[in-house]
């Protein structure tokens, strides 16, 4: 058990990478708070973890709201006590080309990737920092942190935004002993990528297996995609670290996708 007496928020652990991230942490011994959108689904996703025999809440938290963010947080300290890892991992993908992206669409990208970094990073580095034992703060960033493809100009303008924001915490942080850093995944098939396979087709005139092998999984180094395991495995190393050795990097996983 790496993550006992820890206690852990995940944004956007409803679904898909999060959620396997909460429960991969409630396996390690941490409490967790599934903190997305619809509080409905973070109770359901909360109830699993507890019948497996973890500790987990759920709080509605849409990360792009100053006062939902701030509330969430409230909760799991008065619950809890503390928040020891942030893990800031809710996102949303929106396929167009440049020329032909609305700008409300831009501005909604970044709001949730990169004003959701933020404020959960304020309110958890604040909590941290009241009291007195450090902490962990993850980012999910993306291959797209460190590499560009089409269709994507939001999507890697945020994820290579991260990089800045996690360097920045990592100076800022240091003195309270809060490390961060960031997981840069290649593709997963969660809803975000299941969704975006037909619409790739779409823009790029191509079948959706030509999607999947020449586009997502081609300059792989055995044409697998990553999987939630993967990516949650190494949050867990990143979340039970016990240094500032380790602090204002990312690590990517991705099957060799982009090496660097
Ligand atoms: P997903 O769609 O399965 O889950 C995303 C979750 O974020 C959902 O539960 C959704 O409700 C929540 N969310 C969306 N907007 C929110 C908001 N404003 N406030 C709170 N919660 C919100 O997607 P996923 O693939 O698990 O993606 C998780 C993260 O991993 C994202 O940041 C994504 O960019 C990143 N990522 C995904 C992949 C991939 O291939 N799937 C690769 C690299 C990085």
């Amino acid at each position: 058990m790496q993550l006992t007496n820890k206690t852990a928020l995940i944004t956007g652990a409803a679904s898909g990478i999060g959620n396997e991230i909460a429960t991969e942490f409630a396996r390690e011994g941490a409490k967790v708070c599934i903190a997305d959108l619809s509080l409905a689904a973070g109770e359901a996703a909360a109830a699993k973890i507890t019948q497996a025999g973890g500790t987990a809440m759920a709080v509605a938290m849409n990360v792009t709201d100053e006062a939902q963010v701030e509330a969430g947080f409230a909760k799991m300290v008065k619950a809890w006590g503390g928040v020891d890892v942030l893990v800031s991992n809710a996102g949303i993908q929106i396929i167009s080309s440049l020329v032909e992206l609305k700008f409300a669409d831009w501005k909604r990208l970044l709001a949730v990737h990169v004003d959701g970094a933020f404020l959960t990073t304020r309110a958890a580095m604040r909590a941290m920092i009241a009291a007195k034992r450090g902490g962990s703060i993850i980012y999910m960033g993306s291959v797209h942190s460190h590499e560009a493809s089409p269709l994507k100009a939001p999507y890697v303008t945020a994820k290579h935004g991260l990089l800045g924001l996690a360097k920045v915490v990592a100076k800022e942080g240091a003195a309270a002993g809060i490390r961060s850093n960031v997981i840069c995944p290649g593709f997963v098939r969660t809803p975000l990528v299941e969704k975006q396979i037909p619409e790739q087709a779409k823009e790029l005139h191509i079948s959706e297996a030509d999607v999947v092998r020449n586009v997502m999984l081609k300059e792989t180094v055995d044409g697998e995609f990553t999987t939630t395991q993967d990516v949650a495995g190494l949050a867990v190393f990143l979340a039970a670290f016990p240094t500032n050795a380790l602090t204002g990097q990312s690590i990517v996983v991705s099957h060799g996708w982009y090496m660097q």
